[in-house]
């Protein structure tokens, strides 16, 4: 039994490098303990999700004490990532069952923001921004007694730029899934054209902005993009299957993280043959409303489309991605010429999107701008960034929870489709 349940306890990948022998003794302790913890857990057969039912940190002269409240024992893994300063937390999919807004850090404050929700499936994320560079003093699960609920606390504290590097290497190298056994990622596909389906309907990607632990911006009632854009795909969705000539995929369909990356990934091992993003914008200036289509360019358009590309291309950071792994951005030359073809395209169907949503939607002045959004460099699939409207904006904020008016949206959008395939078809003929 223990043998067999040892495969199953909590990875405490923090501080390996700089740990006292006291602290050393404390977690071989606390890993005996949690042992006995998750066996509890699996012999009583709780089949129930876990649940997180309170957050709390509090913040001491020595230190900073990050506590969850939990239904049950749960494995978890605490990773540190740098640029900026993040503690990752990762546990098995939670039931969030939290009441208060994501608390916000004040200034001094170890603990800058914080944002949680489900980054794969089978793993809940939470991503702590923090204002200098850390070290996790104790992390360990406390059972019922005190409190009603189990608990989870971790305590950092400061340490110095090297220090928090190191941990943060070994915290990565130790670093394992806690999701189940998923079937291999299929292998990339290689550019090539991708054969019509037998149905011979056309395949198109509709890309929900944001998900998961990566909510996007917050409207002025408390809404999140992700939640927008999920609806406005499942909508649009609907729409262009009613019509019987599209197969269309979403590259996520429920409050989930995606990677950037991951999601052309998706839109290329479907065969699609137009990648749209949907995302709905927040600034500043609240009086600033309306929608606009981006389409790919090495350079932006101008200094507004540029700062929006760099606010979504941050997305996987936000998602707690180590990115410091990561290979630059494919540059080989085939791809840059198939890029440019698809970047035409591009551009033509953001216009046509365009046409047909003026007359449904107010379109911000310059509607159709350029910027290099990394959600858009699928090189040969032609992709457009939809930024539906501002949540800034009182007004453009109640349309897009409003379902009808989606539902014009989402028939402007079918409407540029249409005319992007009848564009193609009459040029294949020609
Ligand atoms: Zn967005």
């Amino acid at each position: 039994m223990f043998a067999k349940l040892a495969g199953t306890h909590c990875t405490l990948i923090s501080t390996a490098a700089g740990l006292s022998r006291a602290a050393r003794s404390f977690i071989s302790n606390f890993l005996i303990l949690l042992v006995f913890l998750v066996a509890a857990a699996v012999t009583s057969a709780a089949v129930a999700a876990p649940s997180v039912t309170g957050m709390r940190v509090g913040q001491h002269p020595d230190k900073t004490r990050i506590v969850f409240d939990l239904t049950q024992a749960v494995e978890f893994q605490i990773i540190l990532l740098p640029d900026p300063y993040r503690l990752v937390i990762d546990l098995p999919e939670i039931d969030w069952k939290l009441s208060e807004e994501m608390p916000a850090g004040k200034s001094g404050q170890q603990v800058q923001s914080l944002r949680y929700g489900l980054f794969q499936p089978g793993v809940s994320r939470v991503v702590m921004d923090m204002a200098r560079p850390f070290a996790v003093q104790e992390a360990f699960l406390l059972p019922p007694g005190e409190t009603p609920h189990h608990r989870l606390v971790i305590d950092v504290a400061p340490s110095s730029p090297d220090q928090f590097m190191a941990a943060s290497r070994a915290s990565m190298a130790a670093r394992r899934s806690l999701a189940p056994a998923t079937p291999q990622a299929p292998p990339p596909i290689p550019f090539a054209e991708t054969p019509r389906r037998a149905d011979g309907k056309r395949v198109v990607a509709i890309d929900p902005g944001h998900g998961g632990v990566d909510p996007g911006a917050i409207g002025v009632s408390g809404i999140y993009e992700k939640e927008i854009t999920l609806a406005m795909a499942k909508q649009l969705k609907q729409i262009l299957e009613r019509s019987g000539k599209y197969h269309v995929l979403l590259t996520r369909e429920r409050d989930i993280f995606v990677r950037l990356r991951e999601r052309f990934a998706i839109a290329r091992r479907e065969g699609a043959e137009l990648f749209i993003s949907l995302h709905a914008d927040s600034i500043k200036n609240k009086g600033l409303r309306g929608l606009s289509v981006y389409s790919l360019s090495e350079t932006a358009s101008d200094a507004e489309a540029e700062a929006l590309a760099q606010k979504e291309n941050k997305a996987d950071l936000i998602g707690g991605i180590d990115l410091s792994t990561e290979s630059p951005e494919v540059t080989n030359i085939l791809i840059n010429l198939a890029q440019r073809e698809t970047m035409n395209d591009s551009a033509r169907f953001a216009a046509m999107l365009l046409k047909e949503l003026d007359p449904v939607a107010p379109l911000l002045r310059r509607s159709h701008r350029f910027a290099g959004f990394a959600v858009l460099k699928a090189p040969d699939v032609p992709s457009v960034l939809v930024e539906l409207g501002f949540l800034s904006n009182a007004v453009d904020e109640r349309n897009l929870r409003d379902a009808r008016y989606r539902e014009k949206l989402a028939r402007g959008i079918a409407g540029g489709i249409d005319a992007f395939f009848a564009f193609k078809d009459s040029v294949s003929r020609s």
